[in-house]
């Protein structure tokens, strides 16, 4: 459920609040909103406490959060979370661009691609360095080295870094290197790394499991809150269909969906989500159109030398364009990129 506070409440009726809550064997979130602070109770709620804390004087409302998500749901959090890390902001009226390789393979790939991007206007330098591969004998990443190669690329052109990490052991690892913990596709279900992410403060990215429903994802996202990280951002990057001329299928009718039940803010992964270069730019498009609060987009010098998803991947020049043309877009819709 959430508790409303009357305006203005003293840090201390809000831990009193807390204690409450939390005695009766609930978590406690406060979410301090820009009008009104709300303690989300959340947990094994049965026995019926509503009345309770009505009875506060302190307290406006008391009501129950409908969704099986609850920090997630906008009947918590109103207000949109905007995400801001160096000069990344994603959501807010601002599309945060991550662009960058799907591996990092050299230096040299990494500090070229890193120049390139940001010459174009992203914020933010995608990369992997720990490789989920369907293959084991796919190349699988060049793990502490690529996060030292990623960290150099940051310190030269101030890009936040966004890069994937796969199991709990490598948690603290990946965050000491990165601005951003990306959750694999794959790992959108894994449990313990979603509550390990948790635990860390910096932004994570979600994506979507290839076969996960709309409720699944932000259920996998409510873990994550549940630990007391508040900023995820949201990471639609294509599904399963029977369809074979992509490599999944892009749904951009999730960032509207998405919208309506989560403060959360989306991101589109046009390059997983067509897994064909020509493909990318339009998708870009759509997807500032359709309301995406950022884009993650595959760029490599050399896509067709690329250790990993070179067929999805811009070149430099491309990516260039296709930013061109989203600014277009996202002028003639007042949102700033
Ligand atoms: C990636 O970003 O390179 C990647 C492996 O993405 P996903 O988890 O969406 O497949
Ligand atoms: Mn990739």
């Amino acid at each position: 459920m959430i508790i409303v506070m009357k305006p203005n409440p003293s840090p201390e009726v809000v831990q009193g609040m807390v204690d409450r809550v939390e005695k009766m064997g609930l978590k406690a979130h406060v979410i301090e909103g820009t009008e009104r602070t709300v303690i989300a109770a959340v947990g094994d709620d049965r026995k019926g406490n509503k009345a309770v804390f009505e009875s506060y004087d302190e307290v406006e409302k008391v009501m129950p959060i409908l969704a099986p998500y609850k920090i997630a749901s906008v009947e918590t959090k109103p207000e949109s979370t905007v995400i801001k890390v160096r000069d990344l902001v994603i959501g807010g009226g601002t599309i945060g661009v991550i662009a960058g390789p799907c591996s990092v393979e050299s230096e040299e790939q990494v500090m070229e691609t890193a120049r390139q991007v940001k010459a174009a206007g992203a914020k933010g330098l995608r990369g992997g360095a720990f490789k989920p591969r369907t293959s084991p004998y796919s190349f699988q990443g060049m793990k502490e080295e690529g996060l030292k190669l990623l960290a150099a690329a940051r310190e030269e052109t101030g890009l936040a870094i966004v890069t994937e990490v796969m199991t709990p052991h490598h948690v603290e690892l990946v965050a000491a290197y990165t601005d951003v913990l990306q959750i694999g596709a794959r790992n959108m279900q894994n449990y313990h790394l979603l509550q390990a992410v948790g635990e860390v403060r910096k932004p994570i990215l979600l994506k979507r499991g290839a076969s996960a429903s709309m409720d699944e994802f932000l259920l996998a996202a409510e873990y994550i809150l549940d630990q007391g990280n508040q900023e995820v951002a949201l990471c639609e990057r294509g599904i399963r269909t029977f369809e074979t001329h992509t490599r999944f299928t892009l749904p951009l009718a999730s960032v509207p969906y998405l919208k309506a039940r989560t403060h959360l803010p989306i991101v589109i992964d046009p390059s997983h989500g067509t897994g064909v270069a020509s493909l990318v730019t339009p998708m870009c498009r759509a997807a500032v159109a359709v309301g995406a609060d950022g884009l993650i987009i595959e760029v490599h010098p050399d896509p067709k030398n690329a250790a990993s998803d070179g067929a999805q991947s811009l070149t430099p020049e491309v990516f260039a364009a296709a930013m061109e043309q989203c600014r277009k877009v996202a002028n003639a819709l007042d949102l700033n990129m």
